[in-house]
């Protein structure tokens, strides 16, 4: 294979977009075009208002996207020397002409969804391969021959079968190179994943071409990762390994949240358990922090998967296992819901419920598969006098669309005015004269008051901005606490919050401070 100079990523997405702009700007000689069909999307991409929020991928695109002028530095060595970093020529290209694109391209990442199919054989399980197959019949019509189409979706385990079936279909006889390169980013540390990443997956067929064609992506990633973190394997186990990965992460969670259970009726801290089997080098200590569960577009599809793998090889064992792990996940998030209505008497009417959070995690404006969905459908069966909602990741107008897209009933919109949910610009209008607070996504700002006070997330306004935020969000937060502030207005300096950890809700309501009349 000759030296990559040309990539075209399909899909401009959480991952596409992300990955492709670092693909570039890791890479100034290697023109990348990320080509989508939602044109409103790549306008954004265009644009200084990108359509996906990560920390730092403005800095990337912008230097990628728009180009750089030679630019003079002073080094911070003993003789304070000057050098002039080179300009850059752009050569990061975001379109909708699918076909010119892919028809320039050596290498094509396909980077679609893949969701979780809804209806037909396997609806609520088995993946929806429809995106992917019409971006692979779109490569197959404009490819050059030799071209060398990559997994970039995570897909099910044999799907580059069904891509080579579809490029033969379309173009039979010319040769097509299928490699399988899934991305492992989170969302949130996108940027941060990919500038360095664990390591970087290529899967095969261990044919001369195909171990040709991994060579030359391993190439492209080269520029940037130690070649040691590349690992080359055959294409089922790539395709394999990327669903293993999340259900492994998804397990650990569920796991620590069924001990959290657990501990809420024993002596035992969650937090303690955590950190003390978490000191064990064999387990590690990431993802084991108890929570709401995992939310998130991946890891319930990715399970889902797992799980009609496993059946239709006739392991419904294996299958039941992994099912397990959402199951719990549901029985957490069933449990979080009911302390809040058993804590506040058993009924929510005529109560204001404040929900700080709607994204699935901090620093993402995603919100497939939130957390927060469930958990407001199922406050909204209790008939409350409102659901406040504030998120830092989104506009009150996107929440509202979402709430229009998944809560709404056939007959009814839980939307003000004529229902009670309602989206707020910031926290405190969110949580004024609420009976709780739930903080569902543990943003800082939530658990740092300087920073909430920094990024005025407790301001009503500049004349009315809260006299003492410590006071009101004392000690540090996390997802599952719930705060009283029914009279906060009256009892400001007094500490309405506790320490809050994993499962905090019972020992919240024990040891709250409360002012005179505070409901809790
Ligand atoms: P996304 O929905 O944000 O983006 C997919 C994009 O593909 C959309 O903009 C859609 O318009 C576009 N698209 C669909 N069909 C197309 C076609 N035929 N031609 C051109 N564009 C088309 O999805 P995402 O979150 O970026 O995920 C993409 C894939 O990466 C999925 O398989 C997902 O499982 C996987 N993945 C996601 C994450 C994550 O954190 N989001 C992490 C790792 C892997």
């Amino acid at each position: 294979f000759p030296a990559v100079g040309n990539i075209c990523c399909v899909g401009a997405g959480y991952v596409g977009g992300p990955t492709a702009a670092v693909i570039a700007f890791q890479n100034p000689g290697i023109q990348v075009s990320v080509v989508d069909l939602d044109e409103a999307r790549i306008r954004k991409w265009n644009s200084r208002h990108l359509p996906v929020h990560e920390p730092g991928l403005i800095d990337i695109v912008r230097v990628a996207r728009d180009g750089t002028k030679a630019t003079e530095i002073t080094l911070s060595n003993d003789d304070n020397e000057k050098v002039v970093l080179p300009s850059r020529e752009p050569n990061l290209f975001f379109s909708t002409n699918v076909s010119e694109c892919v028809a320039a391209a050596d290498v094509v990442l396909v980077s679609v969804n893949t969701p979780t199919k809804s209806s037909g054989i396997g609806a609520g399980a088995a993946t929806n391969l429809a995106a992917l197959e019409s971006a692979v019949t779109s490569v197959a019509q404009a490819a050059k021959p030799g071209t060398v189409v990559v997994e970039k979706s995570t897909v099910p385990c044999g799907t580059a079968r069904t891509i080579r079936e579809i490029l033969t279909l379309h173009r039979p006889g010319v040769p097509f190179e299928i490699l399988s390169n899934p991305e492992f980013l989170a969302e949130g540390t996108a940027i941060k994943d990919l500038l360095y990443p664990d390591r970087i997956l290529i899967g095969s067929s261990q044919t001369p071409t195909g171990l040709a064609a991994a060579a030359a992506l391993k190439k492209v990633y080269a520029t940037w990762v130690k070649p040691s973190k590349i690992v080359t394997v055959n294409l089922w186990s790539s395709e394999l390994a990327k669903l293993v990965a999340n259900a492994m992460l998804a397990q650990r969670i569920s796991s620590i949240n069924t001990i959290s259970a657990i501990c809420d009726q024993t002596g035992a801290d969650i937090d303690e358990v955590s950190k003390a089997i978490g000191l064990d080098q064999r387990l590690g200590s990431k993802f084991l922090k108890a929570g709401l569960g995992f939310g998130g577009s991946c890891f319930k599809k990715d399970i889902l998967s797992l799980v009609y793998l496993a059946r239709s090889l006739h392991l419904p064992e294996v299958g039941d296992y992994w099912m397990s792990v959402l199951s719990i996940n549901e029985f957490q998030r069933d449990r979080f819901v009911n302390k809040v209505v058993s804590k506040l008497n058993g009924a929510l009417v005529g109560k204001k419920i404040a929900i700080l959070g709607y994204t699935f995690k901090q620093d993402t404006n995603d919100t497939r598969e939130s957390p927060a969905i469930e958990v407001i459908k199922t406050l909204l069966a209790e008939r409350p006098a409102e659901i406040a909602i504030f998120d830092p990741g989104c506009s009150p107008t996107e929440v509202r669309q979402e709430i229009n897209r998944h809560v709404c009933s056939s007959n009814a919109t839980p939307l003000k005015p004529q229902g009670p949910v309602e989206a707020y610009s910031n926290s405190y209008d969110a949580c004024f004269d609420s009976s709780a607070v739930l903080i569902l996504t543990p943003w800082d700002q939530f658990r740092y008051p300087a920073l909430a006070q920094k990024d005025s997330a407790f301001r009503k306004s500049d004349d009315q901005s809260v006299e003492n935020p410590q006071a009101f969000l004392k000690p540090v937060l996390s997802e599952m606490d719930i705060i009283t502030l029914s009279e906060y207005q009256r009892a400001k300096s007094t500490s309405h919050v506790m320490t809050a950890n994993s499962d905090p809700l019972s020992r919240l309501f024990n040891q709250v401070e409360c002012p005179p009349g505070c409901i809790h």
